[in-house]
């Protein structure tokens, strides 16, 4: 196994080296998380002005808390069989999400929000006020015929219903990769070709740094999330990351975190600490980290076996296993950073 570069060197490789131009950089607080960019090149001071304004447009199209968003608008009228207008990018990322959720065996399922509000991990919870509670069993299964994208969400040009009462839509999954890909195409449009966005713990590479070389992107460690333990070579693609360790609380002695497997209504517990996954497309990294996640390594690796490798879909996995092994599919071989042996790990390279 290749041991390309040893730790101590990651801060350096993350942040550059001192004769790179300087970047314009932001950090701000939206949807629910804190969210940095670093943009190079002459047009990047007024990028980060239009890409703080696209940001704000599409939380106020998603958001849960705001009642006039889009999917407020879409969760009140759950049941009453109207359609519901929407703006053409909320009717395309519910589309794409309702595709990722059929593709993944239900593993995804953006109609997941009552059994997150079960939970206390909803929308009218915020970090400071959350209201965590462990729901029964019997609770659950009275809310799990409600979890049902597939076919309880319906989807018509610009218009959505969901067809039963109590049916309600949460983005969380997959609307920060949505925004990265917004914001990839808005400032490429803006000539902004070279930066980094970290939308949340989803990390978008624009371009290559302007020496012409790849981002060095490092993966937490999800047993030390204040440490990397392996570093990705990115150019035009996002890494998201999903993780038990990112939002949980403790009960009875039980950790319960925020990640839903939709088939039990209960946090995912298949072994896997995170689930990375790596496209060209933000939308499907950030929709595929979540659904990896709740598939569990040998589900994941199936389905990267048929649909990312050899298939149609444009994606690589990093999977984190309590057992120490991590899981690399190989396209991300190239340019490979892996921790010294201390980080704990041992690696395996998965191929097609
Ligand atoms: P992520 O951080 O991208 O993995 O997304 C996690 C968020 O997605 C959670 O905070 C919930 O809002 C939502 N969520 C949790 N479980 C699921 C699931 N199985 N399918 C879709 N969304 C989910
Ligand atoms: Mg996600």
């Amino acid at each position: 196994m290749k041991r390309l570069f040893p730790l101590i060197l990651l801060p350096l490789l993350l942040s550059g080296c001192a004769r790179e131009p300087q970047p314009a950089t932001a950090q701000f607080f939206a949807m629910d998380t804190v969210m940095s960019a670093t943009l190079y090149g002459e047009d990047a001071g007024p990028g980060l002005v239009a890409l703080q304004q696209e940001v704000n447009r599409l939380e106020a199209l998603w958001s849960r808390t705001r009642a006039e968003s889009d999917i407020s608008r879409l969760n009140a009228a759950a049941g009453e069989n109207t359609w519901v207008d929407l703006a053409p990018d909320t009717a395309a990322l519910l589309q794409t999400a309702r595709d990722l959720g059929r593709d993944t065996g239900g593993a995804l399922d953006v109609t997941i929000a009552p059994v997150m509000d079960a939970w206390g991990f909803g929308a009218a919870d915020s970090f400071e006020t959350s209201s965590f509670r462990v729901p029964s069993q019997t609770e659950l299964n009275g809310l799990l015929p409600l979890v049902d994208g597939s076919g309880g969400l319906e989807l018509d040009g610009n218009t959505a219903q969901l067809t039963r009462p109590g049916m309600a839509v949460d983005l969380g999954a997959v609307a920060k990769g949505a925004t990265a890909d917004h914001l990839s195409n808005l400032l490429a449009e803006d000539g902004v070709t070279s930066g980094l966005l970290d939308l949340g713990g989803n990390i978008t590479a624009l371009g290559t740094k302007p020496d012409g070389t790849p981002w060095k992107i490092g993966v937490k460690d999800p047993r030390d999330p204040e440490q990397y333990f392996c570093v990705l070579s990115l150019s035009d693609q996002t890494a998201s990351t999903s993780g038990g360790y990112q939002r949980k609380f403790e009960s009875g002695g039980q950790t319960y975190h925020h990640i839903i497997d939709p088939s039990t209504g209960t946090p995912a517990q298949t072994g896997l600490l995170s689930a990375t996954a790596v496209s060209r497309n933000g939308t499907l990294a950030d929709g595929l980290s979540t659904a990896c996640f709740v598939l569990g390594a040998d589900d994941a690796v199936a389905f990267w076996q048929d649909r990312g490798g050899a298939g149609d879909l444009d994606f690589d996995l990093v999977l984190v296993q309590d057992s120490g092994t991590v899981l690399i599919t190989e396209g991300l071989e190239e340019g490979l950073g892996l921790g010294e042996e201390e980080v704990g790990y041992s690696y395996e390279i998965i191929r097609r």
